[in-house]
């Protein structure tokens, strides 16, 4: 019989904590995000929560739950959730377009969310200024702010983090986060009735998985560079998918194309609770973003082309409203089966799911409860010979110690 963990404690043991901060928020800071030996985000002491945060925690945090986020009159796919539309899109501002991940569509639509009073401030991630290759939670009140904390954090990212902080300022405000942290978001709002008053745009990016700080570590080994001598340390952007760059405090730089960082996939050191995503679509957002590349994978730079799905009426509210400020492009409409194209990889993981849940099942594991996304009838399409093999591999990383901290 399938279940969820019984505490923070069991979450982070079992390998299903993400560090999405919320144990911060909820906390207010008597525990803390740290991070481990092996490069994640932990809550830290894991016995310090009281008993009605630990229950707060337990029924918000993405080890636990996850769920969609959307007006019931939207059309549902079975694989992309529901979406009122999805359609290429852009930055109607070309440098906002080159600087950004992709294509810019969440910093233009932050931006534009600042520019036009809709939100007082956007709650997203950025650099942290002492110590540039790590991320922290970060504030912009001006859309300069939102375009300085432009581009994809590959790393660990604690969003949720700064989530009391913003609600705190009693203000409307969007936030852009990982899939996982809006699903926490949306599950702590039965909690926190100040959410749904006050967050007027959930933006999120289509989410392969987050890599543990040893990716970034591995990255500067490479290059005979310490952490502390690196003054910039950007993933991707300025191109798309543009270079990850490195740059020291001594004047030096150095670059790796998006196939020399990424090819190696045994190399990524991706987070345990990646592997089991629920919803790496982000169908607790009003506008999910991703890239758009056919076959799922980049074959040289582009001008950067972002495709979007817009999941609720607030969302199709928000792109028509920046298209008509100029902020954003829409281009070419992309159908779900077109879409499943760009995304190979996540159809797969979807399908998988379910299977990966019995094996963790079958290992003593706790899962996450999947209300609304269609776990199940997705997981029918593997034949009983993929099914099994999905449950021997996940029993075996149990068994390695990979379902831990
Ligand atoms: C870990 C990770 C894995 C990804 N895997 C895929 C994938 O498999 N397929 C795919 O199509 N796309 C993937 N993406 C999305 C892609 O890299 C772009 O983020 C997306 O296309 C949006 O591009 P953009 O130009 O609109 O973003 P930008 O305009 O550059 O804006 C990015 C915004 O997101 C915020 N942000 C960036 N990273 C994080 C983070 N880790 N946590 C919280 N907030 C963050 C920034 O603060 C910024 O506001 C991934 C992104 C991340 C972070
Ligand atoms: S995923 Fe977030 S809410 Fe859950 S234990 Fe980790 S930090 Fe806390
Ligand atoms: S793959 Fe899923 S769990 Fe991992 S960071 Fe992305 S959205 Fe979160």
């Amino acid at each position: 019989m399938s279940r969820t963990a019984l505490s923070v404690a069991e979450i982070v043991a079992c390998g299903l904590c993400i560090g999405c901060g919320l144990c911060e928020s909820v906390t207010e800071q008597r525990v803390t995000m740290a991070t481990t030996e092996a490069g994640s985000l932990r809550p830290t002491p894991l016995d310090g929560f009281s008993e009605h945060e630990e229950a707060t925690i337990l029924a918000s945090c993405p080890g636990t739950t996850s769920s969609p986020r959307s007006d019931l009159d939207v059309p549902v796919d079975p694989v992309w959730g529901r979406f009122t539309e999805m359609t290429y899109a852009w930055a109607g501002n070309p440098d906002v377009r080159f600087e950004a991940a992709t294509g810019g569509v969440l910093t233009a639509l932050g931006m534009h969310l600042v520019d036009s009073g809709q939100a007082a401030f956007v709650l997203h991630v950025g650099a942290d200024p002492d110590a540039p290759m790590r991320s922290r939670w970060v504030i912009s009140e001006t859309s300069d702010s939102v375009r300085a904390n432009a581009g994809s954090w590959y790393g660990p990212t604690a969003p949720l983090a700064g989530l009391g902080a913003a609600l705190d300022r009693g203000e409307p405000f969007a936030i852009i986060a990982k899939p996982c942290d809006l699903g926490a978001v949306h599950a702590y709002s039965k909690a926190d009735a100040r959410v749904n008053e006050l967050v007027v745009a959930r933006l999120t990016m289509v989410c392969g998985g987050q890599s543990r700080f040893e990716k970034s570590t591995d990255v500067i080994d490479d290059l005979g560079v310490s952490e502390t001598e690196v003054s910039l340390f950007r993933y991707r952007g300025y191109g798309n998918p543009g270079p990850t760059r490195v740059e020291t405090h001594d004047g030096r730089s150095f670059e790796l194309t998006y196939n020399e960082m990424w090819d190696d996939e045994a190399g990524w050191k991706t987070e345990s609770r990646c592997t089991v995503c629920t919803d790496a679509l982000g169908e607790a957002a009003d506008v999910a973003a991703a890239d758009a590349w056919p076959g799922g994978g980049p074959t040289g730079e582009d001008e950067g082309f972002n495709g979007i799905q817009v999941r609720s009426h607030a969302g199709t509210a928000l792109v028509e409203s920046a298209v008509k400020a100029g902020a954003l492009v829409v281009g070419d409409p992309i159908t779900a089966r077109e879409y499943d194209g760009l995304q190979p990889h996540q159809v797969r993981k979807k399908e998988a799911l379910s299977a990966r849940f019995a094996g963790l099942t079958q290992a003593g594991h706790p899962v996450i409860a999947t209300e609304g996304l269609r776990v199940d009838e997705l997981g029918q399409r593997l034949s009983d010979d993929e099914r099994a093999r999905e449950i021997a591999g996940i029993v075996r990383r149990v068994e390695a110690g990979r379902y831990s901290s």
